[in-house]
């Protein structure tokens, strides 16, 4: 096959999937009738730290943040943890903030750094219709136990018109006197979460929005980052927008990913996986199959056409069958 720059570009950031359940069923991410997985078909503790040191140490990863499904449902999260701290790689953990309370600890003597978790509102009534669960009080305090724990910590909020976008604001407030980042995440189309391009509050509303509020200054974004980072002048933290509708942002993008069960995709919206695990369980070697993942990147978005103004999920053809809790976020 023919290189392309896309192809010779270098991934430097590897998503680890290490579950597929979850203990919350988020509309935007999780049909309500999700079937998990067997746990045979998982990667074990030692499948994890055996991809993850190959992709380190012979693919140039430098980044590893673990996800899930929820990461903390897993019971060997915290010696996964461990595994991954002791790669020369920044490694943070991607939580909806429900369980956090019972392995904040743990996890922070196991190295873990940089935390994201997930808050879609303020309101416990609205946090019940989104996720389809109790929980909201429990992820409120968690996030305020991370940040006086020291670690570096960003809330995720997925703002979607019509149902979040008037608490924006009091999202951007968080920042005031912590040193907390939000990022503010457009609302993207996965198999099952009924999505329209109607519903994305769009990144240059969000600007506007908060613009309108605040005097606001860019920051310096990192070229192979997703977000484009902001800070309220004067204010502790910062925050960003994830505008993957209304921005793509794939030239730049570093990114490979290991879903729970161990394919490797290399696009969020890849319809391509790669089985490295069934391959590694049968002791083959596993490099012509990464390169060839690499190389079959598309050069946006998966190859899904662009979200246009008027789209609906049931024009997005070109779909993966998986559910974005399926796949890692
Ligand atoms: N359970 C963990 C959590 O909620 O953070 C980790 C997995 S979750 C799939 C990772 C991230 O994907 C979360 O920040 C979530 O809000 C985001 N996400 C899920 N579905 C999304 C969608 N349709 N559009 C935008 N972001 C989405
Ligand atoms: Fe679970 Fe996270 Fe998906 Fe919500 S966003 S259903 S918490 S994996």
């Amino acid at each position: 096959m023919e290189l392309t720059d896309q192809h010779q570009r270098t991934h430097r950031s590897l998503r680890i999937s290490i579950v597929d359940k979850c203990d919350l069923r988020c509309t935007y991410c999780m049909p309500e009738e999700q079937q998990f997985l067997h746990r045979s078909k998982l990667m074990t503790r030692e499948e994890v730290r055996t991809l993850a040191t190959l992709f380190v140490e012979r693919y140039g990863i430098t980044k590893v943040r673990l996800t899930g499904g929820e990461p903390l449902v897993r019971p060997d999260v915290v010696d996964i943890v461990r595994d991954m701290a002791a790669l020369p790689v920044k490694l943070g953990l991607s939580t909806n903030g429900t369980r956090l309370h019972l392995f904040l600890d743990q996890l922070v003597a196991a190295g873990l750094k940089h935390l994201n978790i997930s808050l879609d509102t303020f309101a416990a009534d609205r946090f019940k219709k989104l996720s389809r669960r109790e929980g909201h009080a429990q992820v409120m305090a968690n996030i305020e136990a991370a940040i006086a724990k020291g670690l570096h910590v960003k809330v995720n909020m997925v703002v979607m018109r019509g149902v979040n976008e008037d608490e924006l604001l009091r999202f951007v407030e968080l920042t005031r006197e912590r040193n907390v980042h939000v990022r503010f995440i457009e609302f993207m189309p996965f198999a099952g979460n009924h999505w329209g391009r109607g519903q994305v509050y769009t990144y240059a509303e969000m600007l506007g929005r908060i613009g309108s509020a605040h005097a606001i200054e860019k920051l310096d974004d990192d070229p192979h980052g997703t977000a484009k980072t902001y800070r309220v002048k004067g204010w502790k933290g910062t925050f960003a927008v994830i505008s993957t509708v209304t921005e793509p942002f794939c030239g730049g993008c570093d990114r490979l990913r290991l879903t729970a069960e161990g394919k490797m995709r290399n696009c969020l919206f890849a319809r391509e996986e790669t089985d490295l695990l069934t391959a590694l369980r049968r002791g083959d070697d596993l490099s012509e199959l990464i390169v060839a993942n690499v190389r079959a990147k598309h050069k946006m978005l998966g190859g899904l056409p662009p979200f246009q103004p008027d789209t609906q999920q049931e024009v997005l053809h070109g779909l993966s069958e998986r559910p974005m809790v399926a796949i890692g976020g």
